[in-house]
């Protein structure tokens, strides 16, 4: 049986992980504690840092072994959903403002590279696929929207000829080209940050999980599994989908942990690469439940998909992956696979972030949706702002409201059955 949930992913093979403080070995008192060494957390702590403040930082594990070091390292700009559903929640003469942040992130993630210059394997160029006509029209909706607010970096591929210049497939219709999103190493990117952070006086702990959070009163105390205490006198967290029991109570219900799965083929030959990704763009689909892929820079096609909400160690990674593989690609299925491995991606019902407090001195931020990779950059900005007090951003994605998945004994089934539909749709092509 796999056991792909704990297994390291390529990108965890490919680096020494750097310890930083290592474990947390005696009480500390600290301005800012942050919980969580992911992309948000160790961005939230970039950008205090980069101002002056003091931050002590706290991972379970080591850096990015949450989702930050696992996913498909896809760089997507926009929101994880329609910005229409956004804009029902927050004040008019604010939308122009969230849809800039919407679009940020990717133009952070190079000011960042360049700024620390962090090799990371970036590559810009992205393709939303269609894989029937139903996603060509939300193609074409999508690219409307966009340029209505000023993108101009966008270009239909409107039949198969074009499409081929970009990705060689007999699966997809067509597609949509993005020049102002990419790709890159998930982990590399998320370690260079850290290693910023930490030069700027980040304290970053590693190997040290917080088994108890305490707001009450303003008086914010966590616990290390070790048993020492950390006071803060204001607190970020975020542990996103990763955060498990320790999470206060509403945080947990509002993201539902979906399981993600990706894996790494052997190095592509020059000709398979002309074959199937000519552009190196970073290629998604269409579907609810996704596949998305891209050739890295060590030339292995990185390939995910699956979703699963059963809180269990998914099986047959591998298998199913190649499948889907195959019927994007039938010529790659000799490969050999070098690694497959899993993560967990905080969902909300919306699909919009979950911004909000657990106490005024205590905030937090999870829920991407799958669309973490660019909009953690800014979820951090907004959340190192708004801890010290410039809250514009804060205060209008609060007010997104987030209905709680269904808790007790039939969360697991009912999410499961949840996700069954979006699976019918996908298959019915509606
Ligand atoms: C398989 C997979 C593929 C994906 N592909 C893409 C993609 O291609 N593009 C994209 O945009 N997004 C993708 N995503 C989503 C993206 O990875 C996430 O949105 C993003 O990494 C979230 O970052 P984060 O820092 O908020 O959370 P995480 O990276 O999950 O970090 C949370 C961290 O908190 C730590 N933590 C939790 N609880 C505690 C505790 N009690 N004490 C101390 N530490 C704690 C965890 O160990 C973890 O390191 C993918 C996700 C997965 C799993």
């Amino acid at each position: 049986m796999s056991n792909t949930h704990i297994s390291k992913s390529i990108y965890q093979l490919d680096i020494t992980p750097p310890q930083f403080l290592g474990s947390l070995d005696q009480n500390i008192q600290c301005d800012i504690g942050i919980i969580g060494g992911g992309l948000t957390g160790i961005s939230t702590a970039l950008c205090l840092v980069e101002k002056g403040y003091q931050v002590s930082l706290f991972e379970a594990g080591n850096i990015g072994d949450g989702g930050s070091g696992r996913n498909g390292g896809q760089i997507c700009q926009g929101w994880s959903t329609s910005f229409n559903k956004l804009c029902k929640y927050i004040d008019p003469d604010c939308q122009q403002d969230m849809w800039q942040a919407g679009i940020e992130g990717p133009s952070l993630i190079k000011d960042r590279i360049d700024k620390y210059k962090i090799e990371c394997d970036a590559h810009w160029g992205y393709v939303h696929t269609a894989i029937h006509k139903g996603h060509m029209r939300e193609l074409d909706e999508y690219q409307q929207e966009f340029e209505s607010h000023g993108y101009d970096l966008l270009t239909s591929l409107a039949d198969k000829s074009s499409l081929f210049n970009y990705i060689c497939s007999d699966a997809y219709i067509g597609g949509l080209y993005d020049a102002g999103s990419g790709h890159l190493h998930p982990l590399k990117y998320l370690i260079g940050l850290a290693t910023a952070a930490s030069k700027l006086g980040a304290h970053i702990y590693t190997n040290s999980p917080i088994t108890e959070i305490n707001v009450a009163n303003n008086n914010n105390k966590l616990i290390s599994d070790n048993g020492h205490t950390i006071s803060a006198e204001r607190l970020i967290i975020c542990g996103n989908a990763y955060l498990g029991a320790v999470a206060p109570r509403n945080l947990r219900s509002r993201i539902a942990p979906v399981t993600s799965s990706v894996m790494a083929t052997d190095p592509l030959s020059d000709t398979e690469i002309a074959q199937t990704i000519p552009s190196n763009a970073a290629i998604a689909d269409g579907n609810t439940a996704l596949n998305y892929f891209r050739i890295d820079s060590q030339k292995r096609l990185i390939f995910g998909g699956r979703a699963s909400y059963l809180n269990t160690d998914p099986l047959n990674v591998e298998t199913d992956l190649r499948k889907r593989m195959k019927a994007v690609f039938p010529d790659l299925m000799h490969k050999k696979i070098q690694q497959a491995w899993s993560g967990r991606i905080g969902i909300t019902a919306n699909r919009l972030p979950d911004f909000g407090r657990v106490s005024d001195t205590a905030i937090y931020v999870q829920g991407y949706s799958g669309h973490g990779v660019a909009f953690s950059g800014v979820a951090g900005s907004i959340l190192g702002d708004a801890i010290i007090d410039k809250q514009d951003r804060f205060n209008q994605l609060i007010k997104i409201s987030h209905i709680p998945f269904p808790g007790g004994p039939f969360r697991v089934p009912i999410l499961a059955i949840g996700m069954g539909w979006y699976k019918m749709k996908d298959y019915l092509q509606i």
